[in-house]
């Protein structure tokens, strides 16, 4: 029985997934062909050997940079912070966003032991005191630890004597016209983009 169990509280561990599920899920698996069962266990193989951070926004990619950083149409100089990779599907589902990203990996939790050191931040204020950013928009989530988390972000940027360029840096976070304590990869793509188009000077 212990394979069973093995692979169901793995299952378990995944978002949504009750340990009744996880049971269902196994004893599925459990009458699928061999060959399916394989193919199931390389692709999430490759998914860790082959996905990992863009080099430059910490976006999820198979190359060095992600195809938004890549990509010559987009605004270089506009860079809107969020918290996960799936936020920019988010935000790339909205479909009027046009600069670029970066993803800071979570946001500050002291309560569950997440603190600065475990975000992005120093490699967003380098990547701003070294390029031509003029607007970095805070897009963390509208919940305690998002808001605490962009008042952090910000107080970072405000200490950099130089954004690099010889414009000053303005920072900006997205207007409340999310459901508060909603997150970003959940909101409609008209309230994104609302959001993002009433963004306001911090
Ligand atoms: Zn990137």
């Amino acid at each position: 029985m212990s394979a069973i169990d093995d692979l169901a509280t793995e299952l378990s561990k995944l978002p949504g997934i009750g340990r009744k599920t996880a049971l269902r899920l196994t004893y599925y698996l459990l009458k699928q062909s061999k060959e399916q069962s394989r193919r199931l266990a390389e692709s999430l193989l490759t998914l860790s050997d082959r996905v990992r951070p863009c080099e430059r926004c910490f976006n999820l990619t198979e190359d060095t940079l992600c195809a938004i950083c890549r990509d010559p149409r987009r605004d270089q100089s506009l860079v809107c912070v969020v918290e996960e990779p799936s936020d920019i599907g988010a935000i790339e589902r909205a479909g009027e966003f046009r600069g670029v990203y970066h993803v800071l990996g979570g946001r500050l939790a002291p309560l569950d032991g997440i603190g600065p050191e475990h975000l992005t931040v120093v490699a967003l204020l380098s990547r701003v005191a070294s390029g031509d950013v003029h607007e970095v928009i805070v897009a963390t989530n509208p919940s305690l630890e998002g808001e605490a988390t962009a008042v952090y972000v910000q107080r970072e940027l405000g200490r950099l004597s130089s954004n690099g360029g010889g414009s000053p840096l303005i920072v900006t976070r997205i207007a409340r016209g999310l459901p508060v304590g909603g997150d970003l990869e959940y909101a409609d793509g008209a309230s994104i983009a609302q959001a993002l188009a009433a963004r306001r000077a911090m």
